[in-house]
């Protein structure tokens, strides 16, 4: 079998560390053509020269010339692009199969939307894309002859127990599970006031900032709630989140007979990771094997959609759809990247996103560049 050629967006990010240890574990499978990350060339350069891409993207011109004296005494240093266009170049190299999308928030989506354009497959984390993008974005991997395979955890959960003939056609429910995160137990006073380092501290998953805060409000549930109504074509009153504080079964699918399918695993990126690069294929991976008895029990609960109101502001915004997705997402990522800087408390989140939706256009966006902007804009707006 020929390596499959592929690309890495975020390489440096957290799935794209996880990534990579798939890479050099199946060194034969891959060959990496494209990769991007932002400013951190360091952790870049050592990678171009084990994988010896033909194209690498950085965020701007800086980034770019820090990379090329890292790279100097090179053989053959690859063509290094900057921007969003960068990203974008990486995406859509003629010869690449499938593009791992494991950018950070809606900046993610012009990568994605330009490799399902392009017919490519794309493995994605960068769940924001799906998020922000909407049908337009479905639409444009049908036209495109494009594919998306789900990296989240919990999408990949579904999209494997959907393997065999007609499974997608015959779901009743997606049951979405939650760990909770950091705050599941705490009362909505001591929620409010969480600080910056108790919210970065999730129970059960290693992420990077941004999803971990989402984990924290469980803004990341209600953008996968999204996500699932995209991804398998279902009513958002058919996706049901309960909370599963051990992380193991990563979800549910309930089909019209009453059956129910779950996937399961200890709590580890790198299994979804892998099973989007080698699908529909599946190879050994480094997740240690799932001792029930070990476990002794599971445990569930029904969602507080008054503790963590970003749960219910993301079903709104699945139910109203057009622009109150992307809207929801910008004031969402807005609030969050202003969470870290320690200037808003985490009560003020879940507000900010409110304020945001109650402003978004009621009509129906017209193309993927007027959501992009929308998601934009709220992301700066202050309220
Ligand atoms: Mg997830």
């Amino acid at each position: 079998m020929s390596p499959r050629p592929i690309s890495v967006l975020g390489i440096t990010g957290s799935i794209g560390t996880t990534a990579v240890g798939i890479l050099r574990r199946y060194p034969d499978r891959f060959a990496v053509v494209a990769m991007s990350c932002g400013t951190k060339v360091d952790l870049i350069a050592p990678l171009v020269r084990e994988f010896h891409p033909e194209l690498v993207a950085v965020k701007d011109g800086d980034a770019a010339s820090a990379l090329r004296d890292l790279l100097s005494g090179m053989d053959r240093i690859p063509d290094i692009v900057t921007g969003p266009e960068g990203q974008i170049a990486c995406a859509t190299v003629p010869a690449v199969e499938t593009v791992l999308n494991g950018l950070v928030g809606g900046m993610g989506l012009p990568a994605t939307a330009a490799a399902l354009a392009a017919g490519k497959t794309v493995a994605l984390a960068n769940k924001e894309s799906l998020i922000v993008g909407g049908q337009l974005l479905l639409d444009i991997a049908q036209s495109g002859g494009g594919q998306l395979i789900p990296v989240d955890s919990e999408h990949s959960a579904i999209f494997q127990c959907l393997q065999g003939p007609g499974a997608g056609k015959q779901i009743r429910r997606l049951l979405l599970t939650a760990s909770g995160g950091p705050m599941r137990s705490w009362p909505i006073e001591r929620i409010a006031n969480a600080t910056i380092a108790e919210a970065l501290n999730h129970p059960t998953w290693q992420m990077g900032p941004k999803i971990t805060i989402d984990s924290a409000t469980l803004m990341n549930k209600g953008l996968e709630i999204i996500e699932a109504t995209l991804l398998f074509d279902v009513p958002v009153e058919q996706v049901e989140v309960v909370v599963h504080p051990q992380s193991i079964i990563h979800s549910l699918v309930e089909f019209t007979d009453g059956s129910v399918l779950a996937q399961l695993g200890y709590p580890s990126m790198e299994l979804p990771i892998q099973y989007a690069l080698t699908y529909p294929e599946r190879l050994p991976s480094s997740v240690r094997p799932l001792d029930l008895a070990d476990l002794a029990q599971l445990t569930f609960e029904a969602p507080d959609y008054t503790r963590f109101p970003c749960l219910r502001l993301a079903t709104e915004a699945a139910s109203r759809g057009g622009f109150a997705p992307a809207v929801m997402n910008g004031a969402n990522e807005g609030a969050v990247a202003r969470f870290l800087a320690g200037s808003i408390p985490f009560g003020a989140i879940a507000e900010l996103i409110e304020a945001a939706m109650s402003e978004a256009s009621t009509e129906s966006p017209r193309s993927i560049d007027e959501l992009i902007a929308a998601n934009e804009q709220a992301m700066t707006m202050r309220v």
